[in-house]
């Protein structure tokens, strides 16, 4: 039977590759999203298939539906638009995950939560596996975010074990690829923007910290996986791939790739910023028989096609 999946956050760059894929294998699609950083144009090629309904609203207000499985991606991920408005961020991550809790347990709806390798902060455990219960520093520029996921897991555990609501929650670890916003900030995006338009890329730091990339068709596969796996396993669960880069071996890369004049600029390191990143994907290997696929330069190829393409057009 047909199951009707509401995607919260679904025009964003995450969420609008899921609304893709779960409608191509014949599901009812509520994309729920308030436009903060996601856009129609991600999703404006699924709004004739009469099983793809978009949705303007903000989970922070309640909302009633009916559905069968949710998929909780609402919440801006990249640090520039997560800090603009701290207090919105946090009320994203605990009201408004309330409230999607809400829909889930008046539905009896699955619901999957879109944590982050955040949780685990500037890591003193490397790599980062599922037990380890992080280092993230409270009253920092990141902690909305970073202690609003934290919170948003803490619910997820409570309505499951006070209200016996069936949650999952997955620990998404970097991940780019194509619909990333033009002016999303996050790394991958920035480099590719920088070199293609052969302006210096901004490295932040020496360029020594890492971070290990997951191309964006394996973290929906994951995600998927993940929804679809048994009852008893509800995580938390590592995805990401576990190869890991220096910040300036990335930069380097994507000048090789895009054949760019673009020089590297360094700018001080932002507070807080996590020095190494990696994640231990033993459980979702064991567990989800789920493991990532596409390499980095492979990924980038892609990403740096799409951005091409963008540019072009803008
Ligand atoms: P994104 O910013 O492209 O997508 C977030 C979407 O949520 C946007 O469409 C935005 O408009 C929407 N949104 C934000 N606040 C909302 C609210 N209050 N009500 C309704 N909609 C709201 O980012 P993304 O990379 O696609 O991230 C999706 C999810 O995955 C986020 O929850 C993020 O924390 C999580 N995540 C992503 C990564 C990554 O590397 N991409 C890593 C860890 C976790
Ligand atoms: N970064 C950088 N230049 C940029 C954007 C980010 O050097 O233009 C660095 C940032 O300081 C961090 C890493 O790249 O160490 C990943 O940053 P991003 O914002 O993509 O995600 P994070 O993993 O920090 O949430």
């Amino acid at each position: 039977m047909m199951k009707r999946i509401l995607i919260t956050g679904g025009a964003g760059f995450l969420g609008s590759h899921l609304c893709e894929r779960l409608l191509f294998e014949d599901n009812d699609i509520v994309c729920l999203d308030n436009f903060f950083t996601g856009n129609k144009d991600n999703v404006a090629h699924l709004l004739r298939n009469p099983h793809f309904e978009l949705i303007r609203h903000d989970i922070v207000n309640l909302v009633y539906l009916e559905v069968d499985e949710i998929y909780n991606l609402a919440c801006p991920a990249s640090p520039v638009h997560y800090q603009f408005n701290p207090i919105k961020t946090i009320k994203t991550n605990v009201m408004g995950v309330i409230n999607v809790l809400g829909i889930a347990k008046r539905a009896k709806a699955k619901i999957l939560q879109a944590s982050t390798s955040e949780v685990y902060g500037d890591p003193d455990v490397h790599p980062q596996n599922e037990s380890y219960w992080g280092r993230v520093n409270p009253i920092g520029i990141r902690s909305c975010y970073d202690e609003g996921k934290r919170a948003a897991e803490c619910l997820m555990m409570d309505y499951r074990r006070q209200n016996g609501v069936n949650t999952k929650i997955a620990r998404i670890f970097n991940t780019y690829g194509p619909r990333m916003a033009l002016n999303d900030g996050r790394v991958v995006s920035n480099f590719i923007i920088q070199a293609l338009q052969n302006k210096n890329i901004t490295v932040y730091g020496d360029g020594s910290h890492t971070r290990s990339f997951c191309y964006v068709d394996d973290m929906v596969h994951g995600l998927i996986s993940m929804m679809n796996s048994a009852d008893e396993f509800y995580g938390p669960v590592n995805l990401g791939n576990p190869c890991e880069f220096t910040i300036l071996q990335l930069a380097q890369t994507v000048i090789k790739l895009t054949k760019s004049n673009s020089e590297i600029e360094f700018h001080p390191l932002p507070a807080d910023d996590p020095t190494q990143r990696k994640p231990d994907i033993t459980l979702a290997q064991k567990k989800l028989g789920w493991e990532p696929k596409v390499i980095l330069e492979e990924g980038l190829i892609h990403t740096i096609e799409y951005f091409r393409n963008i540019l072009k057009k803008a």
